[in-house]
């Protein structure tokens, strides 16, 4: 029997919207990103490739402020990174200090487990630090414990743990750090080099400013001694560094796997965007968007998870107001009134909390205003005692403040010159 003609509706090519992303990411992508990925498909091989190969990890040692040789970006998103590091760097019986305050810290324990290695449990509260002094301890009771590992800049709360601090008591016991840097990189400092991280993993799709797919990650050499002197085989043929660094390093360049040669382009154009920028201009940057996006959410009588000193400028998680209801369907309003993306809460935050994102191409005065009218219009609506227009005010007296301050810094600095 023939199938009953459907009345189908008919496939055509698909043009998404056109969207302000403030969540945790992805990050808007600026149009020379686009347009270099649009260019035409090259082998993996072509001396072109190649040579932009070599530009790409260059740019990437700036990115991450470091020299180390091995670093390159992996084949798959940020989780992909993550798990690079872990069955590297991981050896079956092998312990391994987690320090979990948030999402991401939950996964690197999952991962451990999956190579066959021991975790040993920090908890520090969401929302606050990894504390150095709890992963001291750990040591005391697990001393010989080969690993720590832990998440710079926790997206799930917008909380920034002291990376150069975990490092020093890891290395004071002869172990080595794995360093989720995959909202960091870009947005506020990471000093690879300087503080001494050994595996430092990142993602694309973040401050980075490029589609969602590929991870930065960075090893030390001492890391790379360690992967290539494992007793045992790396268990992930497609991860396993000793391979890809056959086509990845300078030396030789044999086929592992194709290239995903177009988002590469993204990610140069994307790293040469930020190159031109210059790194601590884009600190600078996420900074003075983020202190203008507080001034008028603060003015709107939100308040943020995170203690000031501990906030990362890229990730602002603030609580849902006590009038609100139903949060989802303020997100939704954003969205379909706006074409505003922010972010949830997850986990044990879902319901309580909203995540606005200022991340790389995304972190601009235009998006902090639209974000504060927008947000300000729809809890208006909802009936809370919010006045539109007086977030927009003081965001602008923000900015006003603040380029005051540097405008004086500069008078100052050119009277010193002058003596
Ligand atoms: C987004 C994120 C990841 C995962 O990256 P994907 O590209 O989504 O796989 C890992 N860690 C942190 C801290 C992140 O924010």
């Amino acid at each position: 029997m023939a199938a009953a003609a459907s009345p189908r509706k008919k496939i055509t090519s698909f043009h998404p919207p056109q969207r302000v992303l403030l969540g945790p990411g992805p990050s808007n992508i600026n149009p020379r990103v686009l347009a270099a990925m649009s260019l035409p498909v090259i082998g993996y091989f072509d001396p072109y490739f190649v040579e932009m190969m070599e530009e790409l990890k260059t740019l990437l040692r700036y990115a991450f402020q470091t020299d180390y040789a091995l670093t390159f970006p992996v084949s798959g998103p940020g989780s992909v990174g993550m798990e690079s590091c872990f069955v590297n760097l991981v050896e079956p019986g092998d312990k391994v200090i987690v320090g979990r305050n948030g999402v991401f810290g939950g996964r690197m324990i999952e991962n451990v487990e999956r190579c066959g290695g021991i975790p040993i449990i920090v908890e520090d509260e969401w929302g606050t630090p990894v504390d150095p002094n709890k992963i001291d301890d750990a040591f005391k009771a697990n001393p010989d414990a080969k690993l720590v590992a832990f998440v710079h800049a926790e997206t799930s709360t917008g909380c920034a743990s002291d990376a150069k601090s975990i490092a020093e008591v890891a290395h004071k016991h002869d172990a080595m750090v794995i360093v989720d840097a995959v909202t960091s990189l870009g947005g506020s400092p990471i000093k690879v080099k300087e503080w001494n991280l050994d595996a430092v993993y990142s993602g694309s799709q973040k401050c980075l400013s490029c589609t969602p797919g590929l991870s930065p990650i960075t090893f030390s050499e001492r890391a790379v001694d360690f992967v290539k002197n494992r007793k045992t085989k790396v268990q992930s043929w497609f991860m396993d560094l000793n391979l890809i660094l056959n086509y990845w390093g300078n030396t030789v360049r044999t086929y592992h796997h194709t290239a995903p040669i177009n988002s590469l382009f993204g990610l140069h154009e994307s790293l040469l965007l930020l190159k031109e920028e210059g790194i601590e201009n884009a600190w600078a940057r996420h900074q003075r968007h983020y202190q203008a996006l507080k001034a008028g959410l603060e003015s709107m009588g939100m308040r943020y998870l995170v203690k000031e000193e501990n906030r990362l400028p890229q990730v602002n998680t603030i609580y849902v107001p006590e009038g609100v209801k139903n949060e989802a369907e303020v997100r939704q309003r954003l969205l379909n009134e706006f074409n505003l993306e922010i972010g949830a809460g997850l986990g044990p935050l879902a319901g309580k909390v909203w995540r606005i994102g200022l991340m790389g191409y995304s972190a601009q005065s235009a998006n902090v205003m639209l974000c504060l009218s927008a947000l300000g219009s729809v809890l208006a609506d909802l009936g809370l005692p919010v006045k539109v227009g007086e977030a927009e005010a003081a965001a602008h007296q923000s900015y006003a403040t603040q380029h005051a301050a540097v405008a004086q810094k500069m008078r100052q600095s050119a009277v010193g010159k002058k003596k």
